[in-house]
């Protein structure tokens, strides 16, 4: 369950274990390809003032084009989220460092924290077919994974 009560939490911490679909609503709009259900383990706990901190691991497959030679790449997300904050204090709705909650919430839905930090994870470290790949040639198009092409110029990694 990725989303707890808040009763449920004023006794303790809670286990957040499920799984999200590759097809889930929540991934919409971010771009990716999802090519296996996202696992998500984590554990939830009421910090007072109306704030909770969730802290988990994120495991999700997503599929593209290496950004440098653009052939299909399959990368294996694992990201560990030390401190995600869920506050329903209207003063930190804007605050990027919390997740807001509404007021008089009644749960709490850290599928939002997964949405967010895969969003994060596909940017910075997308999407490469190896860290070294030479790219194609900007001027030919020429792969030079393939060996050097007939041009002169060496390319520069994009
Ligand atoms: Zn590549
Ligand atoms: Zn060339």
């Amino acid at each position: 369950m990725l989303r707890v009560d808040i009763r449920d939490l004023q006794r303790g911490p809670v286990r957040t274990d499920g799984q999200l679909d590759p097809e889930d609503p929540a991934f919409e709009g971010l771009g990716l390809t999802l090519a296996a259900p996202v696992t998500v383990e984590g554990q939830l706990q009421a910090t007072g003032d109306g704030e909770y901190l969730w802290r988990g691991h994120v495991h999700g497959v997503v599929t593209g084009e290496c950004r440098r030679c653009l052939t299909d790449v399959r990368d294996e997300l694992d990201i560990d989220v030390d401190a995600a904050v869920f506050s329903a204090n209207p003063e930190l709705a804007d605050d990027p460092a919390f997740y807001p909650l509404p007021d008089r919430a009644t749960s709490v839905d850290v599928t939002d924290v997964v949405r967010e930090e895969l969003a994060l994870a596909a940017q910075a470290d997308l999407l490469l077919c190896r860290d070294d790949c030479a790219g194609l040639c900007p001027r030919c198009g020429a792969d030079l994974n393939a060996g050097p092409c007939g041009c002169h110029t060496p390319a520069e990694p994009v």
